[in-house]
């Protein structure tokens, strides 16, 4: 419990709000993307500079009180809000500033996607990051960051050059190769444990404003020759092209027949950072393999596909996901993807695999503490839904699909965990990885401040 004249004297001391239960705005304002979690912090610090974060950082280590920190708020796991303690809200600190000259982006802790790219569009750059504009940039750097250009042009950790850190004792570092380097491994790939990040230095690339990219809808009847095609192909293409899958209800697309909407398809969206020319050549097999429902393909504004997306995963719906990295898509693994494919719990459910192989697998795997770079797929079951009356069969869903594919499986991308726990956490990192991670732990957050996140527990 805080006395009213200790929250008052806090509150002078901010330049952004702080904002209480009886407050107008506190429900907005807790509010994450995955509406699964409906928590209720004792204040929420809604800074609008570095200091505020620091003065945040500072009372809540005085007054005992848990931290959350929300970037975008977009993790699935929730933790971006927390029940009773402080949630100290980043989303006022949006600021993106690019250094034309040296293709760099300054970004600010809070910033969305969308911000990144509106300001790094103007000249022609991007950095590489996920993709659906509403993501918050802190969360998806901190745990590895991967999208449309990172197989030509590395994850977002790859890119990362510094970070401003609001660190436990409330101290402000950079976090860079030459300044506390150890952090600076930490941070790429660690997510929220080790402070909180004001602002990212990004390395950026220039693809130009448009990009040759679209979507291929595939006759889920077909599903396991495609996907045994696909499963082979992609591992051929250059870098400059991405490929990746989503088995799912169609959404009602203009270029579909009405009749197809609602069914079940292969959705197969592509970015290719080249010559369309060349782009066409490389897609005529994925084209020619099995008949299509129909396709969407051309020159597209990297802004507008970059949110293209943005709609079906709009905020508010309940969500679970469950994921691995996949070390192939062998038959196996694709039979299991087609059945449990065959009886999704809900029509907003997504069966989603990206491929990974490129720049990101040619890092060394201890380079930064983003492990599990050589495996090239990702299996990510989106079970997405609306009444909590369906819970337990749309978790069941998903735990039965994960837990048949395991055989298939090595570790798993922190930043699409729903479960929290340390073993879970743990299978995101090496175990060399790992006992790095909790060295660093030790020095930087011995009390465990920072534990609202997957987790890594001090061990002093
Ligand atoms: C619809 C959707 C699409 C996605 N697509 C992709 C994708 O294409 N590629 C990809 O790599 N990932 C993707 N993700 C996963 C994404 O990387 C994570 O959800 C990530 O946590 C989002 O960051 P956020 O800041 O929005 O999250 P938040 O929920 O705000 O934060 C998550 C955690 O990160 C930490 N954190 C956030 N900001 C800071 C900060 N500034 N300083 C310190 N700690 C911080 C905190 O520990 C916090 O608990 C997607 C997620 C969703 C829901």
């Amino acid at each position: 419990m805080l006395d009213a004249t200790t929250i008052e004297k806090f509150k002078a001391s901010l330049r952004g709000e702080l904002i209480q239960p009886s407050d107008e705005g506190y429900d907005d304002a807790r509010k994450v993307w995955n509406g699964m979690f409906d928590r209720k912090p004792a204040i929420i610090v809604r800074c609008v500079s570095t200091s505020d974060v620091v003065s945040a950082v500072n009372f809540a280590r005085d007054e005992s009180l848990l931290i959350s920190v929300k970037g975008g708020g977009h993790h699935v796991a929730g933790t971006a809000v927390c029940n009773d303690g402080m949630m100290i809200d980043l989303s006022h600190m949006r600021q993106v500033t690019v250094d034309k000259r040296n293709k760099t982006a300054r970004v600010d802790g809070g910033a969305l996607l969308s911000d990144v790219d509106h300001e790094t569009q103007l000249h022609g750059l991007a950095v590489s990051a996920g993709i659906v504009s509403h993501t918050g940039v802190g969360g998806l750097a901190l745990g590895g960051g991967f999208g449309w250009i990172s197989r030509k042009h590395g994850l977002s950790v790859d890119n990362l050059i510094s970070a401003e850190v609001v660190t436990a004792e409330g101290n402000l570092v950079t976090a860079s190769a030459e300044e506390n380097s150890d952090l600076f491994w930490g941070l790429r790939g660690g997510g929220g444990n080790f402070g909180v990040v004001t602002s990212f230095e990004f390395k950026c690339a220039e693809i130009g404003t448009e990009v040759y990219s679209g979507l291929i809808i595939k006759k889920f009847e077909d599903a396991k020759k495609y996907m045994q095609f696909h499963s082979e192909y992609l591992r051929k293409l250059p870098d400059e092209m991405t490929v990746w899958m989503v088995v799912r209800h169609a959404p009602p697309l203009p270029f579909l027949p009405n009749e197809m909407h609602g069914k079940m398809v292969v959705v197969v969206p592509f970015v290719w950072l080249g010559g369309q020319q060349d782009g066409e050549k490389l897609l005529k097999p994925i084209r020619e393999i099995t008949e299509s429902h129909g396709e969407a393909i051309g020159m597209n504004s990297w802004v507008g596909w970059q949110s293209g997306f943005d709609g079906l995963v709009a905020h508010g719906a309940r969500n679970y996901w469950k994921s691995h990295h996949l070390q192939e898509l062998s038959e196996g693994c694709i039979d299991k993807i087609i059945e449990f494919a065959g009886k999704m719990p809900s029509d907003e459910c997504e069966v989603f695999i990206p491929h990974m192989e490129g720049a990101p697998s040619r890092v060394l795997e201890n380079e930064t503490a983003f492990a599990h770079r050589k495996t090239p797929f990702v299996l990510n079951i989106h079970t997405r839904w609306r009444n909590a009356s369906d819970d337990e069969r749309c978790l069941a869903w998903a735990r039965d699909f994960h837990s048949s594919t395991q055989d298939y499986a090595k570790g798993v991308y922190v930043n699409f965990l729903s479960d929290m726990g340390e073993e879970r956490a743990k299978e995101a990192y090496k175990p060399e990885v790992w006992n790095r991670l909790v060295e660093l732990k030790n020095k930087y957050d011995p009390q465990n401040m920072f534990r609202l996140n997957h987790n890594i527990p001090p061990s002093v």
